[in-house]
């Protein structure tokens, strides 16, 4: 059994999709996707050297700012892989992607305080 790449619904193995809104859907939502990839890289990246940084200096306030950085780049712009897409399709994907955004975020403020 194969998943729709959008909605995760199963469908037959020779379809991509379970109806044709998904198929656009899941283009659309892939343009835009790859418009936002250079300011989820650049926040990523932010937010890894702010960890970095807390690392070297021994400070929990700097690391868990880093990874409070990094928790809202992941719930904003949740990026998924064309892993979990196959897997999951790009809904339930997104979804995961944003849990884990919100559990970074609670490890970041646990690291602040
Ligand atoms: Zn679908």
């Amino acid at each position: 059994m194969k998943r729709c790449k959008y909605c995760g619904k199963q469908i037959e193995d020779s379809f991509e999709f379970c109806k044709s809104k998904c198929k656009e859907n899941y283009k659309k939502a892939g343009e835009c996707d790859s418009r936002k990839m250079k300011y989820f890289i650049s926040g990523m990246a932010l937010g890894f050297l702010v960890l970095f940084c807390g690392v070297c200096a021994g400070s929990n306030t700097i690391m868990g700012t880093g990874i409070v950085l990094m928790g809202i780049m992941v719930i904003l712009l949740p990026f998924t892989t064309p892993e979990t897409n196959a897997l999951l399709g790009y809904q339930r994907a997104r979804t995961a992607g944003r849990t884990l955004g919100i559990l970074l975020l609670i490890a970041g403020i646990f690291a602040l305080y």
